[in-house]
């Protein structure tokens, strides 16, 4: 069945996977992006070229008027939404003794407070329909810790919290609220750590690779399916078995 799907962040990395393969998958997919549109716009031109239907729309999801904005332009676009993947994240990382309220409050507003406000924007619309899917991305890093990552393990460990919590409330209107949680994906997020660090990172999985961004986004189109009705509040972790 063809459904709406909105993918904050899904202009790059994992987002771009999961924008393309729901759209493979027959969904209707808004592309939402902060400073980028550029790249946006070649995840649409790509959905289309392969057939399929997708918009770019701009709007810093931490922005409670721009998250307004964007549902609206995603309704007048496509329909009201019916897949949410809450997948825009940042990371300032550094070690407590040196991270400033600065960096602590930005990725709590764009990891934690983007979710809060677009998975209530969304939510009268796939109350009245009686379906929805919520699927927010959240990080190992919230369930076990990183050093110097304090403020955004914080913040995707909140999100599953606020995700079990929602799942509660809306699992007898046909909607579905999970995390998936990835380890060390192959994005410009993780480039930035220098080749020693990947290594351990590749050591520490059971698979010996990092993960590709579609290692995640076969996990999102599971969740966003009809069939994955009976699924909820939960955690899937797409690590490579860094974590077990
Ligand atoms: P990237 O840095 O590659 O891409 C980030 C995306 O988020 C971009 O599309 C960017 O858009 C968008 N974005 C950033 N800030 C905002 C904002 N305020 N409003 C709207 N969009 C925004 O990240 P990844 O693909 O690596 O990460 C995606 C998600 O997966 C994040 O939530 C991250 O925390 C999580 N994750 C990533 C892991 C990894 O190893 N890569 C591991 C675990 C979790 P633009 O370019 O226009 O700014």
């Amino acid at each position: 069945m063809s459904r709406v799907a909105l993918v904050t962040g899904g202009s790059r990395g994992i987002g771009r996977a999961i924008a393309l393969g729901l759209a493979r998958g027959g969904h209707r997919v808004a592309v939402n992006y902060s400073t980028r549109p550029e790249a946006a716009e070649s995840v649409v031109q790509e959905i289309r070229s392969n057939g399929g239907e997708a918009i770019a729309v701009g709007a810093d999801v931490s922005d409670e008027e721009a998250v307004g904005r964007l549902i609206r332009e995603v309704g007048e676009g496509l329909g009201p939404v019916e897949v949410l993947v809450n997948n825009a994240g940042v990371t300032r990382d550094g070690l407590l003794a040196r991270m400033s309220s600065d960096d602590w409050d930005r990725v709590i507003e764009v990891n934690l407070r983007s979710a809060f406000l677009c998975t209530k924007a969304v939510m009268r619309g796939m109350l009245k329909n009686r379906w929805g899917r919520i699927i927010s991305i959240g990080s190992v890093s919230g369930l076990a810790g990183n050093p110097g990552q304090a403020n955004y393990a914080a913040s995707k460990a909140a999100v599953i919290g606020f995700t079990k919590s929602i799942a509660k409330e809306v699992g007898g209107r046909g909607i579905t609220v999970n995390v998936v949680a990835p380890g060390f994906i192959e994005t410009d997020m993780t480039a930035e750590l220098g080749e020693a660090a990947l290594e351990a990172a590749i050591s520490a999985t059971a698979v010996g690779r990092l993960g590709r961004p579609e290692d995640v986004a076969a996990a999102v189109a599971y969740l966003a399916g009809e069939n994955a009705g009976f699924v909820t509040g939960q955690v899937i972790v797409v690590d490579g078995g860094l974590t077990i």
